[in-house]
């Protein structure tokens, strides 16, 4: 027992004097070799940052192939035994990351969480430190998304002081929080690693993939000044709304805003084909299938199905109303959203409000398909033409009197499809239309975040690809989705750019105070004025 308290107080002597000296606990600089224990394979590259204003050069970076066992170990005795420490790294993800852990001694097989500073798949970095082992939300700190790209290097610090955590990104600090549970664990049995977690947001280790360099765990809090030095300064990093765009909507005349919108539509179908490629229905047929007629007074409805587009035969089952009388009839294509189908958006109790019936029962053919939910959104773009084909192939419908609506991701596609197929005559857009910086102001679904779109304009530009089509935007006012204060903004600037149109008029907005749901208020009489139908009322 004698013996232990030795061991123990040898090493607060040693913790204590590297502590005081600031003599850093780990320091892997990389140059071909590691001081820690190589697990798996490492390769070392000369893509380095950092050169020059460090002690010696940098001339080499490691590169972590992202295999389960790759990292660079140091065993279950090389611990932070301070709550004041800072762990920092030169990092440049090569993948989308999934909890790419750049350090960590952390290990969630038993209760032996330490800390751990991780990078996540939407480019915000977390870092977490634990007092006793277990796990305490209110004790992870996270940056906001975006701020961590791929393919560019980032100088990241994670410091704790005392109980405070920080995070830093070339040498800015961009989060910090007083953790309600303070302290650190020091007899955890999981092993300090750099580039991987032995088991870290459910069992598995969290092999970082992309390249690192001098990697440095210090048991003080250190602040910008004392941080690794580059020759040149950082760049400063900027949140997730970009600072410029790629195709901003910018016309001040007619001319060019019609170009302008050819442009932004043919750069978002290529966006989205870069996920998705696109078959013509003569490769993959629509093959449009009516199920058995179900009489619903004013009109019959039909389970039904359509090819969608993929070779593999996928399906896409919908519910096709169509009036009883003569036709042929306006259309409107009905789209719910998260967790909903077909069948919600004719449902008069939930949050559609049977928008689907009540344009069925006033005399519109109403297709609703019931879509999958998909890494991103804009993937079912190819398929929302495929729906708009399927209404514009039916004797039932006047092709020329075809609107669309939906809402949440419902109100997404409509923005989508409304944008890039001009065969549709009207969009009510519920529920979704907004800027990115008021999309990126709350925790939404990150399935609109199209690669490539974010950088391509302000999301709510994508709207003036409708012009000077008739559109409207319901936006609940206390929506937590859509702050209202954004959808207002938003909806300024999509009139300003309606009025470049000479259309001003043609853009509505309906704001009522509710939360994430379908009105119709005002969607009604204007998709009735602009289809020359007449939806009913509610029953
Ligand atoms: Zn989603």
């Amino acid at each position: 027992m004698r013996c232990c308290y030795a061991v123990l107080l040898w090493i607060a002597a040693v913790a204590l004097s590297r502590a005081a000296s600031g003599e850093p606990l780990v320091y892997e600089r990389f140059e071909k070799s590691a001081v820690g224990t190589v697990h798996g394979e490492i390769h070392f590259t000369t893509d380095v940052v950092g050169h020059g204003g460090l002690a010696e050069p940098n001339r080499h970076a490691a590169v972590f192939d992202g295999k389960p066992e790759t990292c660079v170990g140091y065993g279950t005795a090389t611990k932070v035994t301070s709550t004041d420490f800072t762990v920092e790294a030169f990092i440049q993800p090569a993948r989308r990351p999934r909890y790419d852990a750049v350090a960590a001694d952390w290990s969630e097989d038993g209760e032996n969480r330490s800390w751990a500073l991780v990078l996540l798949s939407n480019g915000a970095l977390r870092f977490d430190v634990s007092p006793d082992g277990r796990f305490y939300a209110e004790n992870k700190l996270e940056t906001p998304p975006r701020l961590i790209r791929i393919g560019q290097w980032y100088h990241v610090a994670a410091v704790s002081e005392g109980d405070t955590s920080r995070i830093y990104v070339n040498g800015r600090e961009v989060a910090a929080k007083t953790r309600s549970k303070p302290g650190i664990f020091t007899e955890n049995s999981a092993s300090l690693k750099i580039g991987n977690v032995d088991r870290y947001a459910t069992d598995r280790p969290r092999p970082f993939r992309g390249c690192l360099d001098e990697v440095r765990i210090t048991e003080q809090a250190l602040g910008p000044a004392d941080f690794l030095k580059t020759k040149d300064e950082m760049p400063e990093v900027s949140g997730p709304v970009p600072q410029s765009y790629e195709l901003p909507f910018a016309a001040t005349a007619e001319d060019d805003a019609q170009a302008w919108q050819e442009r932004a539509r043919a750069r978002l179908f290529e966006l989205v084909e870069a996920q998705q490629p696109r078959y013509s229905t003569d490769e993959v047929a629509l093959d449009f299938q009516l199920g058995d007629p179900e009489d619903k007074g004013e009109y019959t409805l039909y389970k039904a199905s359509f090819q969608g587009n993929t070779k593999e035969g996928t399906r896409h089952a919908c519910l096709f109303a169509v009036p009883k009388g003569d036709g042929p009839f306006p259309a409107v294509l009905c789209i719910h959203g998260h967790g909903g189908s077909a069948e919600a958006a004719f449902d008069p109790k939930g949050i559609y409000h049977g928008f689907a019936d009540r344009f069925a029962r006033g005399g519109y053919v109403v297709l609703a398909p019931s879509f999958p939910h998909r890494e991103y959104c804009a993937m079912m773009l190819w398929d929302l033409f495929r729906a708009v084909d399927v209404l514009g192939s039916r004797p039932e419908v006047d092709a020329e009197r075809i609107g669309v609506g939906g809402l949440s991701m419902g109100g997404e596609w409509t923005m989508w499809i409304a944008a890039c197929d001009t065969r549709l005559k009207v969009a009510v857009v519920s529920g979704w239309m907004c800027t990115t910086e008021g999309v990126f102001s709350v925790p939404n679904c990150r399935c609109w975040e199209l690669p490539g779109l974010v950088e391509l304009m302000d999301v709510c530009e994508v709207n003036l690809l409708i012009a000077p089509r008739p559109v409207l935007f319901e936006s609940a006012e206390f929506d937590g989705c859509f702050p209202i204060r954004y959808t207002r903004e938003g909806y300024s600037r999509i009139r300003a750019g309606y009025k470049v149109f000479g259309a001003e008029d043609a853009a509505g907005q309906d704001v009522w105070p509710s939360g994430h749901e379908w009105h119709g208020v005002m969607a009604y009489p204007m998709v009735d004025k602009t289809l020359g139908g007449r939806a009913a009322e509610s029953e």
